[in-house]
């Protein structure tokens, strides 16, 4: 079988292989040869011959194939491997199917050797020749001999002070030839033998490398952050060198066709003149631009010849790969050779402009232009940012203060207050503030709401500060272990450093990141059009093209898209993203107002139920308020309200002086609500009492809400308005639960149609969030119109993790790789989707027009989106300002269905 593949001079053999065989790099030159775009000649051994020798088969079975290709590159390159008088040098690269920047190794200039050396000095000058073979004895020996790298440096920077030069641009060739001899003698001494002088033995040491770093640690822990499987290898590339160091006329540079930040169709892209490729990434001398700005120093003004070939090579190549394409190119004595393209990475910006300009263009066709715009980066498109270099400057500043979870994406930058009181004060000062908690809890809501971001330090993704954050659309930071906060002392430490209430601090939800003192922030786009309507359709690109994504998915997507929300205001910014409807919204964020916590803390210290009821009557007109105000959002879109789910402790205070407030407001001594609040103490009160157990306990709860929501939706329909309400009992896992709690439901259904004259039509359905439910599934949706996943709380119970504390282990879980990822961010298919697909098949099976969908996190989760779609869900529910990621990541799903998985070039 062929596992080498030649290319040279528009002859490509790999032409049409793909990257799945060549590599991205391998593929990319034999594609870019075929075109008859200049790359220096060279060939590919196929990905197919990593995963044999990394099972320890011999490199010996491709040995006369590569014989037969380096010929055929001396042939066309004028020049034989190994001739002293014009010597062949090559470099050996690696290049997976998907790029893995700088995680496997890399050699140049290989083939110099003692004797080929004056060959080199003769053509390009002896410095020139001694600065190539002291890169080279330094690559080659940290790459495949394992002498470390920094015994080389010490040698140079030695070399440096002894002459009193900065740069090693400044050292002679005689001082070059010093550093070399010394370079060779470590060598000598680390390995008690010479430095390999034989061209070939340089070749095949460097190819088994190249092909060893596949799996070297760095390379194995980027492939499990992305998820590359580790059997699918590297290929290796062995090309001709050409050389961007050979003086004025000669340079190397990195392009992109369109500009990955904005997207805009103008080239963009960097060189250096007299470099070679790695100077450009190192950052030691500052790139120049390759278009004209009227410094007289861009490749347009210095080299226009080249410039124009670049151009025509960037046509070329959008044309053939239909994509942005990340270009690498030198020139030696002014003539141009690209040396690699690779679809370019891209904000979500770029992506959205890209993939719609390119649609416009006739380039690519709408289905793939959905397969160009990951559905997470839309979440860049609505949130605020930091401008970039601001950011940067300030973590050279060593205001870093530590990372998170990236939680709630986007940038928020305020004074730190490290309780919800102070914030809500702060912020009616007119102050921005982040609220800092060591974790947040119902009763820190109205802070979370008045602050402008949030960052705990303990918690995972699914944890109270996460969830809460998301729904509201604020930037967050969860479990930011490294920093620590004295809450009673109000002050945070990190890294050396200490703040307190009052300083400003920034927080990055898009990167996790925590930077001491101010940043300023940019508000997103999207949203001055479609929540704040500031700005003008027309008057933005961003907007235009965010909605032509959305438009295209909507015609491709099976699932529905609904959002968790929670208010009016939630309502109104779900149904402008294109939610279809509520399917989620959690009554317990209503109890905890700040007007109405004192009748729930009357109803939870009555002793009776009569007790109950009558503060429960405080609270009836503002429920109803409040779902008068979601129906009218929602108009004819079902409405999923859930009854209360968390247990009553969580209403009550638990430091000192609340207590004693609290205590006065109701007229109670301190001592009968502290007693309240030991009996409602639990051991473990996620496993407590709470959900439909509360129901069960105390129906005048139940009853009260579903009151008020019948009287909502009666008062609607009188005003002209369909309300279509859905109401969902949380936390059953008995069918018995369930039934005896829909009876109450229709019970007050009838109580209120004959009160009202009104009837309403409305579905009654669970949550699967017990396991126990899932495997009951055909019981309980016997009497059932739906079931709504709860997947934060099936997550929970089917580990047996506890939701708000698993942040302590898990990350170690991750890294150790005894879990792929986090399973409450996304869903664990094994074992947690297994019971969702039981659950549905069953559910079904008893009751064929049974509504399935997901309202836990999950439901906003790409990857855990696709798997729903192909459970055959009807619809998922994510927080308001993720439903454009879900409409776009159902259309995925469908897109992809049959094929494999969704691909992605971004
Ligand atoms: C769930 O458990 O998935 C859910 C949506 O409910 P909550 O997060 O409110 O427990
Ligand atoms: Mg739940």
């Amino acid at each position: 079988m062929k596992h080498v593949y030649f290319f040279g001079n528009g002859e490509a053999e790999g032409a049409g292989l793909g990257k799945e065989a060549l590599g991205g790099k391998g593929s990319g030159l034999a594609e870019m040869t075929a075109l008859g775009i200049p790359v220096p000649p060279g060939f590919t051994i196929d990905t197919a011959v990593c995963a044999d020798y990394t099972r320890g088969i011999s490199l010996d079975g491709v040995r006369s194939e590569v014989d037969a290709a380096l010929g055929r590159v001396e042939k066309t390159a004028g020049r034989r491997f190994g001739d002293p008088a014009n010597p062949l040098l090559v470099s050996v690269r690696s290049g997976a199917r998907s790029s893995m920047p700088g995680m496997m190794d890399t050699i140049l200039n290989l083939g110099l050797t003692s004797k080929t050396l004056p060959g080199l000095a003769g053509a390009s000058g002896e410095r020139f020749a001694l600065d190539c073979r002291r890169r080279f004895v330094e690559m080659y020996s940290d790459v495949v001999l394992r002498v470390p790298r920094h015994r080389f440096e010490q040698v140079l920077t030695a070399k440096k002070k002894e002459r009193g030069v900065a740069s090693d641009t400044e050292l002679t060739a005689a001082d070059l030839a010093d550093v070399v001899r010394q370079d060779e003698a470590i060598v000598r001494e680390a390995l008690g033998r010479d430095f390999p002088d034989d061209p070939r033995d340089q070749l095949w040491g460097a190819i088994g490398a190249v092909f060893k770093s596949w799996d070297n640690e760095r390379a194995k822990t980027y492939r499990r952050l992305h998820r590359i499987p580790d059997d699918w290898g590297t290929a290796v590339n062995v090309q001709a060198m050409v050389f961007g160091n050979r003086g004025e006329t000669s340079a190397t540079g990195v392009a992109f066709t369109r500009d990955p930040s904005t997207g805009e169709k103008k080239f963009y892209g960097e060189f250096l003149p007299n470099a070679q490729g790695e100077d450009v990434v190192a950052g030691i001398r500052t790139p120049r631009p390759l278009r004209s700005d009227g410094s007289g120093k861009s490749l347009e003004e210095t080299m226009p010849a080249a410039y124009r070939e670049l151009l025509r090579v960037r046509d070329l190549l959008e044309k053939r790969f239909r994509d942005m394409q990340d270009l690498e190119f030198t020139i030696e004595d002014e003539r141009l050779y690209l040396l690699q393209t690779r679809n370019g990475k891209r904000t979500g910006f770029a992506a959205v402009r890209i993939a719609t300009d390119m649609v416009d263009e006739g380039l690519i066709g709408e289905d793939e232009a959905l397969s160009r715009v990951e559905p997470e980066q839309l979440v860049q498109l609505l949130a605020p940012v930091f401008p970039a270099k601001e950011k940067e400057a300030a973590i050279k500043a060593g205001r870093f203060l530590g990372k998170g979870l990236p939680a709630g994406p986007g940038a928020a930058c305020g004074r730190i207050a490290f309780t919800a009181e102070r914030a809500v004060k702060m912020a009616a000062e007119g102050k921005p503030v982040v609220l800092v908690r060591e974790e947040t809890s119902p009763e820190d809501i109205a802070g979370m709401h008045a602050s402008a971001g949030i960052l705990t330090t303990r918690g995972g993704m699914t944890s109270h500060a996460a969830v809460v954050a998301r729904g509201m659309g604020k930037t967050c930071v969860v479990g930011a272990g490294e920093i620590g906060v004295d809450e009673a002392a109000h002050a945070l430490k990190a890294k050396g450093k200490s703040a307190k209430e009052g300083d400003w601090i920034s927080i990055d939800g898009t990167t996790g990141e925590v930077i001491s003192g101010e940043l300023p922030t940019r508000p997103s786009e999207v949203l001055q059009v479609a929540v704040e309507r500031t700005l003008a359709p027309d008057a933005s690109p961003i907007y235009r093209g965010f909605e032509r994504i959305l438009t295209w998915a909507d015609r491709r997507r099976r699932l529905g898209v609904r959002a968790n929300a929670d208010t009016p205001t939630d309502a109104r910014v779900a149904v402008v993203f294109g939610a279809q409807g509520i399917g989620l919204c959690r009554t317990e964020h209503m109890f905890f107002e700040e007007k109405r916590i004192l009748a729930v803390r009357q109803m939870i210290l009555a002793d009776s139920a009569e007790g109950r009821r009558k503060a429960l009557e405080k609270i009836l007109p503002m429920q109803r308020a409040d779902f008068v105000g979601i129906f009218r959002e929602m108009g004819e879109r079902p409405v999923t309200i859930r009854l209360l789910d968390p247990p009553l402790h969580e209403f009550l205070p638990n430091e000192e002086p609340a207590l004693g407030k609290t205590a006065a407001e109701l007229g109670v001594s301190v001592g009968a609500l502290k007693d309240r609040v030991r009996q409602l103490h639990e051991m473990n009160p996620m496993l407590g009492h709470r959900g439909c157990r509360l129901g069960i306990t105390h129906p005048e709860i139940y009853e009260t809400q579903v009151r008020a929501i019948f009287e909502a939706a009666a008062d609607v329909v009188r005003g002209g308005g369909k309300p279509r309400p859905e109401i969902m009992i949380p936390l059953v896992g008995t069918s018995a639960e369930f039934d005896r709690l829909k009876g109450l439901v229709d019970d007050v259904a009838r109580k209120i149609e004959a009160e009202t004259g009104q009837g309403i039509a409305y579905k009654t359905g669970t949550m699967i969030e017990i396991p126990r439910a899932a495997l009951r599934a055909a019981q309980i949706a016997e009497n059932c119109d739906f079931f709504s996943f709860g997947t934060n709380d099936l997550t929970q119970m089917t580990f047996g993790y506890s939701r708000d504390d698993a942040a302590s282990f898990l990350p170690a879980y991750i890294e150790k790789g005894i879990l792929p990822e986090d399973p409450f961010a996304t869903l664990d298919q094994a074992g947690v989707g297994e019971l969702v697909a039981i659950a549905t098949k069953r559910g079904r099976e008893a009751r064929k027009d049974l509504k399935i969908g997901v309202c836990g996190e999950h439901g906003g989760d790409p990857r855990s989106i696709e798997f729903f779609h192909a459970t055959g869900l009807d619809y998922v529910s994510c927080s308001p300002y993720r439903v454009p990621v879900a409409r776009l990541a159902a259309a995925r799903a469908a897109l992809s269905e049959g094929k494999g998985g969704v691909s992605s070039t971004a």
